[in-house]
């Protein structure tokens, strides 16, 4: 797009470089491969360890792990940027290691999981997974049958994990796990399960509507001998809160990056409504298409506002639950009209695979399910303005 926009003040120089040296990763060493690495189904992995080489990995974890030590407007720099790549499936996978794998990690860890685990994510050496979905539990997170039971210094664990994003690469995979049944949400647990483990394996690899270049799997766990140093936070029971906590930032994460393509995909089209004509002038002169495009962008705006005001709000220290929520939501419902609408612009062009229109349309609509749906953001929002839900 071309406006400029005033900086917002979660931002600094720093953020201003980090963009552009993102921005150079993205346009030199993903774009010119994203075609390729769509039409065969999987990315290269080398993604995961050239962007842990350039210190993306780790933008908001201490350096002491080897992260940059940044904040959260850094990793929204990052996957805002990064969601420009031309698919989204990039965005999703590193967003997982970065945002949705490790922040438990991170935060509830011990130094020795933090070692064996956290450095190597940050690094990009070992691709990390979030495994909560089942076949039979997927929002209420409390449902799920993954069972863990305790034997001396191992945990016997067995489940099935379903849509596991980066799952089929993984090397570990952060595992919620019922370890007190009858229990609901206190019996959860969270495990760092290595996926050489004997007893972890992929039984199926999922095809997809869109992010077609991400990995996604049903994963098996059968009677895995999981140490007991590896369940986060020493003592089971307390997953169900950590998880809670660290997926306020997958959220913002997410949020990002439906930032990210809209402003891509709305400048493509602004820049295809411009040039394509139809009756003696640029599509961009009859009115209802600019009148399309300039409410998208309005949205955009509205979407952004929101994300970077949530955003400093939580850098103040509050932990905004009902904001998160709605940035979540509207930022991803705002990406899907959006994506529509520069559809229509683009007429039976955007119908073929080979416009990024058509790819961002597919991607798209997995913001509205992903990391919660807009049914769930709608109860937690309803429940904190005191609906009866
Ligand atoms: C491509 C892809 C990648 C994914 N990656 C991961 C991953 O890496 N790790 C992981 O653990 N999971 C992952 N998921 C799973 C994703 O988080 C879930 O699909 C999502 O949370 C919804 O769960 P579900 O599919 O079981 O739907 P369900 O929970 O069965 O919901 C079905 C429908 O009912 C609605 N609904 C449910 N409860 C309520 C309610 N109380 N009130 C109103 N409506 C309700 C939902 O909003 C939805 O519309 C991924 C999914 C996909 C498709």
């Amino acid at each position: 797009m071309n406006m400029e926009l005033p900086r917002h003040p979660i931002f600094t120089t720093e953020h201003d470089e980090l963009r552009e040296s993102v921005r150079r990763f993205v346009d030199k060493e993903l774009r010119p491969h994203v075609d390729e690495w769509e039409a065969a189904g999987f990315f290269s992995d080398a993604v995961f360890r050239r962007a842990g080489e350039l210190g993306f990995l780790g933008l908001h974890y201490p350096e002491e792990w080897g992260g940059a030590g940044g904040d959260l407007a850094a990793e929204i720099v990052f996957m805002e940027e990064i969601a420009k790549a031309g698919c989204g499936a990039i965005a999703m996978a590193l967003g997982v290691q970065t945002d949705m794998a490790t922040p438990a990690l991170a935060e509830f860890g011990s130094d020795d999981q933090k070692e064996r685990y956290l450095r190597p994510a940050i690094s990009g050496t070992k691709i990390a997974a979030i495994a909560i979905t089942e076949p039979d539990a997927g929002s209420d997170v409390a449902a799920i049958t993954t069972r863990g039971v305790r034997d001396g210094d191992v945990w016997r664990v067995s489940g099935r994990k379903m849509f596991i994003t980066n799952g089929v690469r993984a090397d570990f995979l952060t595992c919620v796990v019922q370890t007190d049944p009858g229990s609901g949400h206190r019996g959860i647990s969270l495990f760092l399960i290595d996926t050489a483990f004997p007893g972890v394996s992929v039984s199926r690899k999922l095809e997809k509507l869109g992010m077609r270049s991400s990995d996604t799997a049903e994963i098996a766990l059968d009677d895995v001998a999981v140490p007991h140093a590896n369940l986060i936070g020493g003592e089971p029971g307390q997953g169900f809160a950590q998880l809670m906590w660290q997926l306020q930032y997958e959220r913002m994460s997410g949020a990002a990056a439906s930032i990210g393509t809209a402003e891509r995909v709305l400048a493509d089209t602004i820049a295809y409504a411009n040039e394509r004509r139809t009756f003696g002038r640029p599509i961009s002169g009859h009115q209802v298409i600019a009148h399309k495009l300039a409410d998208a962008a309005t949205e955009l705006e509205a979407a952004r506002a929101l994300v970077y005001d949530t955003a400093w709000r939580i850098k103040q220290g509050e932990y905004p639950v009902t904001e998160i929520s709605m940035a979540k939501k509207f930022s991803a419902q705002m990406l899907n009209r959006l994506v529509d609408a520069c559809m229509q612009v683009h007429g039976g062009a955007g119908y073929l695979d080979e416009t990024n229109v058509s790819r961002a349309f597919r991607d798209a609509r997995l913001q509205r399910i992903g990391a919660g749906t807009d049914e769930i953001m709608n109860e937690v929002i309803a429940k904190r303005l005191g609906l009866g839900t």
